[in-house]
């Protein structure tokens, strides 16, 4: 699927029961300047509808919908990540812990976006000794280095600290490796 990771979160969220901006950045984490920007392209692809209204306390208030369209994808890609969990159960099954890692290392969200979607769960995880695949490598989101309890590690926080740019997709969960945040400030 060739959707960027923030665009389906912020469906998701808008499908799930997230109505405002608000709403959006609770359930995704996205910073306010990148959600304005992605809910411009969501909105002129038609995937989401926005109108003014007003709020509890009279102020306005932009209310944002998810169209048909948008729902299609959402659905679309709760049945990829379907697939995609059976393909971990398969490897899991079967032993096969180094293509367990390596799945993991070329779809770095999968498990997260099954969480967020509600496809698995924690204790579904628990249950099946399965956990590290949220937890166990902490992987610089950038070059998928390692990151070590001692490493030195970036989060979006560090990022917005310092104005740098923060790489596509990279939610509050992710991490820097000292040398590709370096390289962020090199592209101010
Ligand atoms: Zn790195």
């Amino acid at each position: 699927m060739d959707i960027d990771h923030n665009d389906i979160r912020i469906l998701g969220a808008l499908k799930m029961d997230a109505k405002t901006l608000g709403d959006i950045k609770d359930r995704t984490g996205i910073n306010s300047e990148e959600l304005e920007n992605i809910l411009g392209i969501l909105e002129s692809s038609k995937l989401i509808t926005s109108t003014a209204g007003t709020g509890l306390f009279g102020q306005s208030k932009i209310f944002i919908k998810i169209t048909e369209n948008g729902s299609g994808i959402i659905d679309e890609y709760v049945e990829f990540l379907h697939t995609k969990w059976e393909e971990i159960i398969n490897f899991a099954a079967a032993g096969e812990r180094e293509k367990l890692d390596q799945f993991m290392i070329d779809n770095p969200f999968l498990v997260k976006n099954m969480i967020f979607f509600k496809v698995i769960d924690l204790p579904l995880l628990g249950r099946l000794n399965l956990r590290f695949l949220l937890e166990g490598k902490n992987l610089c989101y950038q070059c998928k280095k390692e990151l070590g309890r001692f490493t030195q590690k970036f989060s979006i926080k560090d990022c917005n600290k310092f104005g740098f740019k923060i790489p596509s997709g990279m939610t509050v969960e992710d991490n820097l490796c000292a040398s590709c945040f370096d390289n962020l400030a090199n592209n101010i």
